[in-house]
């Protein structure tokens, strides 16, 4: 599942590629044609095609922001803006390129559920394999509700702060650590691999209560966080599942994973543990978290 690194690649890859384009149609796969007549929400969420199609057409794309793991495209139309909100889900990517062959992997190829044609006679891609991901056209970002719960993003100034409130609130205090930093009203864009590498960083294991964490250890924790989030940036998102970038490459941060999918820890060399909390496998190791 594409996480917070991996989002932001994709953003820092398409951004220079689409910003300031013209959207002159969009076109949709067979399987999104077929799901929505059948009354699903295959993919693009809470409109109908015809009017997501005409909402966007004829719009500029002024700006692309990530809040979270969910893409904020910015769109203009007679100065008025208006946004498509989108999450990769499992497996889902963004290409730009001239002619879908161009994308150069299969698997995408052949999955490609939206294309976004641009004035520029190229096409923005959304391919999905599993098809868990989403578009959904809103015209103010309050009505986004999903991204309004979010915590502010971990680089921001106060996200720290606000955490550490957060964390102090009766409903977590019973609960596990690794819990409480995966939810995203405590920390924003915290999945399960990166939560299970900041908790091996700071040396705290993910089945301790938060109430018996102390408060040192909890800021600890926060910075940890921060560090493997911009490590996950630096080393270009990791490709355990099926994340691609826009040019359709890997990440290699999973070569840097000190315990996360590793057999022996790689602090001590010890034998790590693997153990669902939170309904997601998690990764640690007994003698270095504590
Ligand atoms: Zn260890």
């Amino acid at each position: 599942m594409p996480e917070l690194p991996e989002v932001e690649h994709v953003k820092r890859g398409l951004s220079p590629k689409i910003i300031g384009e013209l959207i002159t149609g969009v076109t949709f796969s067979e399987k999104v044609t077929i799901g929505k007549s059948a009354g699903k929400q295959t993919i693009i969420k809470g409109t109908d095609l015809e009017t997501f199609q005409r909402n966007i057409t004829g719009s500029t794309i002024k700006a692309l922001d990530r809040r979270s793991k969910y893409l904020i495209f910015t769109l203009e139309n007679e100065l008025q803006e208006h946004f498509i909100i989108s999450h990769l889900g499992m497996s889902g990517a963004y290409f730009v390129v001239d002619q879908l062959e161009d994308i150069g992997v299969p698997n995408y190829i052949n999955h490609w559920h939206v294309t976004i044609h641009l004035q520029s006679g190229r096409l923005l891609v959304y391919s999905d394999i599993r098809r868990f991901g989403e578009l959904r056209y809103i015209e103010r970002l309050e009505d986004a509700a999903q991204i309004m719960a979010i915590a502010p993003e971990p680089f921001d100034d106060g996200a720290s702060d606000y955490y550490l409130t957060q964390l102090k609130s009766s409903r977590w205090q019973e609960k596990t650590i690794k819990e409480a930093i995966m939810n995203h009203s405590v920390v924003s864009g915290c999945g399960n691999i990166y939560a299970c590498e900041a908790l091996h960083l700071a040396k705290i294991n993910p089945n301790r209560k938060v109430k018996r964490v102390t408060k040192s250890k909890r800021i600890e924790l926060f910075q940890a966080i921060v560090h493997v989030l911009n490590e996950g940036i630096k080393y270009g998102g990791s490709s355990i599942s099926s994340y691609r970038n826009v040019e359709g490459k890997e990440g290699y941060m999973q070569t840097r994973f000190k315990i996360y999918g590793r057999k022996t820890c790689g602090t001590c060399g010890g034998p790590v543990t693997a153990k669902v909390i939170a309904t997601r496998n998690t990764h640690y190791c007994t003698h270095c978290q504590k």
